[in-house]
């Protein structure tokens, strides 16, 4: 096998490649463009086009795409050959500059929220070159961006670049009013770590529910479920191993810097965190990764769920987004170093998070609704749907301190204590209370825990990076006027500690006190996508994004409109395969053994043999069937009557408040007849099977 430093980024048109394939010159514009953050010079695009069509070409590429992340929240392409016919009925291989920079997919197939009416079907992608180009599947992928003509963002990049420049600006003006002359470009930072489980191929074949939902519908726990903490960080299945290994190698051959791979705490649940990069691209490397784990599942006999529930009862799947900023030198905004108290751009970080969060708990909460993340979020594993912020109870009380400037002895005091104890404590804090935080400052960076597993991290990122923005927007405008730049920065920490305060939380985060204290605190707690995603259209809300130029009013109108139809498509589909599931499985399953009970009670009583068991199962047998049967109904009565809705957050409302608790109670009929139903008679295979047979 090749060493690692071999493979990896083989598969990528990294700067070595670019270094030794283009002109001096055209390289030494490129690499300034990808610095900058600008678009690509077109004098130049011929050039790298060729360079970069050799290069895929050698490594047996036949096609090229423009890869994209449309509002779906997976990836997207179109492939075109580079073939290009000649007069003598030969082909050469061709790929232009233009083809590089622009691309003009169908657009009338992806989701737009009324942006772009479909008959126009007109949008565009366009390279973006700090994102580097990459081959997979025997074709090029050249990472592009998605708008429509008239300049809206389609996708999910576009306002994620937006985000990036805008905090950018921001953060330029807080590092030089700080001192910090030489710093030419900030840039935010993450590390995902992606949660997902595997099953058995076969087995998954099994259940439609899985195969149509990605999560199962009906089932119960066994016997055994993750009560004994076994799982995590256990010895890995030699499957499971194997399958691990392969992605690695696969993912760094796309250079993506897959790090680290464990057992989670659900059996048969597992992590793979990479190593953090710029925003932009650790969000393509996510959405690369989530589609290789896929893949190299199937190789493996196995299948890969990133649903955030695929079984009830049993821990869900997130992703935890690690964020930070730091400059072209080298400087980490959120590296508290030796002396905390004295280090005002960490300082002025930190109060910018918390008071960011605290505004703007409704953004948080809104990028991470999608129906599979309900079922997760005010779930008992996972946090709750309450924003709040860890920062340890050390910090907290250096910033009280510093808040409470006129106490200077004391604060001197806690300076010393916190220099000579926390540092390490900052450096890695893996208290239960801080796991059980949806926000939590880890070190050097802060770690949002409530995305849902399947979703792309732009969202998420585009809302950090907006919201900490502008509230350096407003620290600028303070520190550029101060006289005493030290002193302003003590100021603005002891504001944030008077007015933001209550989004502060150090204790458990899964606790019932907790809901009825943020209840008091009067923070957010937001339990459905129903409830979230309407709040983004709020005036308050379009005005910041229209503010930093990251979303217009019409972007925003039609990704809450594109949020709420995922969502009733989910559910409309969770709701067909049920009905499904109930009337031509379970129903005709329960059927088939009540007859054998019939049977046995006959002949049983034919003997003269006591049948009172078998009388008494066949009699709640028959009830459950009665009862599945009446709910299915009406269930298909209910979606029926949703579909008739015209209004999309009606309609949305009416799957949420009707439907869903329709499912449900189905599901406890339908479990509690798994449970004397005999396995050979059951359908499906069960919950045990799923989670243990690997
Ligand atoms: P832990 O295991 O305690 O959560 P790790 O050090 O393993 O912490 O980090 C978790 C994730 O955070 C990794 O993906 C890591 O690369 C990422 N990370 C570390 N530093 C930063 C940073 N400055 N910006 C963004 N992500 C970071
Ligand atoms: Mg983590």
């Amino acid at each position: 096998m090749e060493k690692v430093y071999e493979i990896f980024g083989t598969n990528v048109f990294n700067d070595a490649v670019m270094k030794e394939r283009l002109p001096a010159d055209t390289y030494e514009i490129l690499k300034s463009t990808i610095k900058e953050g600008k678009s690509l010079d077109s004098s130049i695009a011929d050039t790298v086009a060729f360079a970069m069509k050799e290069w895929a070409i050698e490594k047996g590429a036949t096609h090229y795409t423009h890869w994209f992340q449309p509002l779906t929240g997976i990836t997207a392409e179109k492939h075109d050959s580079f073939i290009f016919p000649t007069e003598d009925g030969h082909i050469i291989m061709e790929f232009s500059g233009k083809e590089l920079i622009k691309g003009e997919p169908d657009a009338s197939s992806f989701p737009s929220g009324g942006l772009r009416a479909t008959f126009e079907a007109r949008g565009y992608t366009a390279w973006d070159p700090s994102s580097y180009a990459f081959i997979k599947d025997e074709t090029l992928c050249i990472p592009t961006a998605f708008c429509s003509y008239s300049g809206e963002a389609l996708d999910q990049k576009t306002p994620l670049l937006r985000s990036m420049e805008a905090i950018n600006k921001q953060a330029l003006r807080i590092v030089r009013a700080l001192g910090y002359g030489d710093v030419k470009r900030t840039t935010t930072t993450v590390g995902p770590e992606q949660e997902y489980f595997l099953v058995d191929k076969e087995l998954y074949d099994k259940r439609p529910d899985l195969i149509y939902c990605g999560r199962t519908l009906i089932g119960s726990m066994p016997p055994k479920g993750q009560e004994m903490d076994d799982h995590y960080f256990g010895v890995l299945k030699p499957r499971v191993a194997a399958f691990m290994r392969e992605l690695d190698r696969e993912l760094w051959k796309l250079g993506v810097l897959a790090k680290t791979e464990h057992n989670e705490a659900a059996p048969s649940q597992h992590e793979l965190a990479p190593i953090y990069t710029t925003t932009n691209i650790a969000a393509d490397h996510n959405q690369l990764t989530m589609e290789f784990m896929k893949k190299t599942a199937l190789r493996h006999g196995l299948v890969c769920l990133l649903h955030e529930k695929p079984y009830d009862g049993v821990n869900g799947s997130g992703k935890h987004n690690n964020w930070s900023i730091s400059t072209d030198t080298g400087i980490n905004f959120l590296k508290a170093g030796k002396k905390p108290a004295e280090n005002k751009l960490f300082l002025v970080t930190l109060a910018a998070v918390i008071e960011a969060v605290d505004k703007h708990q409704d953004l948080l909460r809104i990028a991470v609704a999608t129906a599979g993340n309900d079922h997760r979020l005010g779930g008992n594993e996972a946090p709750p749907a309450i924003i709040s912020i860890f920062l340890g109870e050390e910090l907290t009380e250096m910033l009280n301190s510093i808040a409470n400037g006129g106490n200077l002895l004391n604060t001197e005091r806690v300076r010393m204590k916190i220099a000579a104890e926390i540092i390490p404590e900052l450096k890695k804090d893996n208290s239960d209370r801080n796991r059980t935080s949806p926000f939590a400052f880890t070190g050097n960076k802060f770690e949002f825990r409530m995305l849902g597993s399947a979703s792309s991290i732009s969202d998420t990122n585009v809302m950090i990076n907006t919201m900490v923005a502008d509230v350096f927007l407003e620290y600028a405008e303070r520190l550029e006027k101060a006289d005493d730049v030290n002193a302003e920065v003590d100021a603005i920490v002891k504001n944030v500690m008077e007015n933001h305060k209550r989004i502060i939380f150090n204790g458990d985060g899964y606790s019932a006190e907790w809901e009825k204290e943020a209840e008091k605190r009067g923070l957010l707690n937001l339990a459905s996508t129903v409830d979230a995603v309407p709040l983004l259209k709020s005036e308050e809300n379009i005005a910041l994004f229209e503010r930093h130029n990251v979303l217009n009013r019409a972007e925003i109108n039609s990704r809450v409109d594109i949020v709420l139809e995922n969502y009733t498509k989910v559910l409309h589909i969770e709701a067909l395969t049920l009905i499904d599931m109930i009337n031509r499985d379970v129903i005709p399953a329960v059927t088939a053994y009540s007859n054998l009970l019939c049977d046995v009670i006959n002949n049983k009583k034919a003997l003269g043999v006591d049948a009172s068991v078998e009388l008494e199962l066949l009699n709640r047998l028959s009830a459950c069937n009665k009862d599945l049967f009446a709910l299915a109904s009406s269930l298909k009565m209910a979606v029926a009557s949703a579909e008739r809705s015209k209004d999309i957050l009606e309609k949305a409302k009416e799957y949420h408040d009707v439907i869903l608790k329709i499912m449900t109670d189905i599901r406890k009929y339908a479990d509690s007849a798994e449970s004397v139903v005999p396995s050979s008679y059951w359908p499906y295979p069960s919950f045990g099977d799923l989670l243990f047979k690997i």
